[in-house]
């Protein structure tokens, strides 16, 4: 009986993870530059540490060419020491 009450839930939980994908969808589909608020939910990976996180958390540190987006303040210092020692 157990069982099948947590089969009917990992269902449940499956069809609001796809809905959610596809209005995210959507959404990502729509923007063209009108709704700015949505889209900085937008995954990134840490170039420094490897994890993924939502652009909007991260730490953005500007280049002359590309822009690169760390989770945390500490992944761009370590990044920024590995890549432009001081004094170098
Ligand atoms: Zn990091």
């Amino acid at each position: 009986m157990i069982r099948i009450f947590i089969l009917a839930l990992l269902g449940y939980l499956a069809y609001r993870v796809a809905r959610r994908w596809v209005r995210g969808k959507i959404v990502s589909s729509r923007v063209g530059g009108r709704t700015p608020g949505r889209i900085d939910d937008v995954m990134v990976k840490d170039p420094q540490c490897g994890a993924y996180f939502a652009r909007r958390d991260g730490v953005t540190l500007r280049q002359t060419d590309r822009d690169l987006v760390f989770c945390s303040r500490e992944c761009r210092d370590k990044y920024l020491a590995a890549n432009f020692p001081s004094g170098a």
